[in-house]
């Protein structure tokens, strides 16, 4: 396969963004910055047989999931997503066509924002394909949703279901026998497969005086940590406020769905603590225009403190991977 030709086949014959100066096709992409924004730029890499196995996801699949896991960062940002960038290394047993679709995968996924392919790197390498995504965004110049913005006193938030994407993953690896339902199981991989990057709820959120904002990859527990841990508070989150979809919820009793709502990860909704009244405000734009978000516990003075009540109102102290008795 021949670079130049491969390039000139991903590079697109139209864009959405009237910034861009230059894009694909010289030794860097120029676009203009717009004024009162700030420019917010994140990058991941997706590894085959580790963050994605050939067999169990199609390349389109592979492709939309490459690039919503960097949309979700810009997301938890409150930003706007605008212009990405992909360096690709490609062992010999990748087909061209397979590779194209990984593309079609992305383009899917940035049809949606209007977001443009301004650039990229093709290589290759001996084995296993590695895809790295850059994507760029905007956010006004006063917007922080930072990791450090949470206070004691505010209701901490979720955008959606949480623990999908792993109970998706433990079916696609024959590793789940509780879930039956053909329409849960393939609810649940299409969570895992092709999370939704929460832009929208992002910009929401975005609109509000002070709030502390984390997209969920690692994990629920993990998250809430790191928020903690930055905002130097502690967190308090209540077991029976936790959303659960009715895929998960269906096998509730007879399996201990913990694992995959707790520590999961993967679920790319966002997790992000706001005052009492900025919460109420939030709540109301979201509902309005049917966008999930619901509170499921609230921010304590207790340094670095995070905490699960269960339903038992038993309460546990939730490390970032996995939970101990609370000492007393
Ligand atoms: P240079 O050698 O100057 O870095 P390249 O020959 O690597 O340029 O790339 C030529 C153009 O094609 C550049 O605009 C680059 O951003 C773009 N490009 C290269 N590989 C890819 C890719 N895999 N996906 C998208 N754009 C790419
Ligand atoms: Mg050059």
């Amino acid at each position: 396969m021949d670079e130049f030709d491969f390039i000139s086949k991903v590079k697109p014959n139209k864009t959405f963004q009237h910034n861009i100066v230059t894009g694909i096709g010289d030794d860097a992409a120029i676009y203009k910055a717009t004024k009162n924004y700030n420019q917010v730029v994140c990058v991941d890499t997706m590894v085959e047989g580790i963050h994605f196995l050939k067999e169990l996801s199609s390349p389109t699949d592979i492709g939309y999931k490459a690039l919503a896991v960097n949309v979700s960062d810009i997301a938890a940002m409150g930003a706007i997503p605008r212009y990405y960038l992909v360096s690709i290394a490609i062992p010999p047993y990748w087909k061209e066509e397979d590779l194209l679709s990984i593309y079609n995968g992305m383009e899917e996924l940035a049809k949606k924002y209007e977001m443009d392919l301004i650039g990229g790197d093709t290589v290759s390498i001996a084995d296993k394909l590695v895809i790295t995504v850059t994507v760029i965004g905007e956010v006004e110049e006063h917007v922080q949703a930072l990791r450090s913005c949470a206070k004691p006193g505010d209701i901490v938030f979720v955008t959606g279901p949480l623990g999908d994407s792993a109970a998706g993953l433990d079916i696609l690896l024959g590793k789940c026998d509780v879930i039956c339902d053909p329409l849960h199981k393939e609810y649940l991989i299409s969570r895992h497969k092709r999370p939704t990057p929460r832009v929208e709820v992002g910009r929401f959120i975005s609109l509000l005086d002070r709030v502390a904002l984390n997209d969920i990859s690692d994990g629920l527990a993990s998250e809430l940590n790191e928020l903690a841990e930055s905002s130097h508070v502690g967190i308090v989150i209540q077991e029976r406020l936790l959303p659960v979809s009715p895929a998960l919820k269906s096998v509730e009793g007879q399996y201990d769905l913990s694992k995959w709502i707790l520590f999961g990860g993967e679920d790319f909704e966002l997790v992000g603590a706001t005052s009492e009244e900025e919460w109420e405000k939030v709540k109301k734009l979201c509902h309005e225009s049917d966008l999930f978000i619901e509170q499921i516990g609230t921010v304590t003075d207790e340094f670095q403190e995070v905490r699960l009540k269960r339903t038992t109102n038993e309460i546990l102290k939730l490390k970032k991977s996995g939970f101990n008795h609370f000492r007393k």
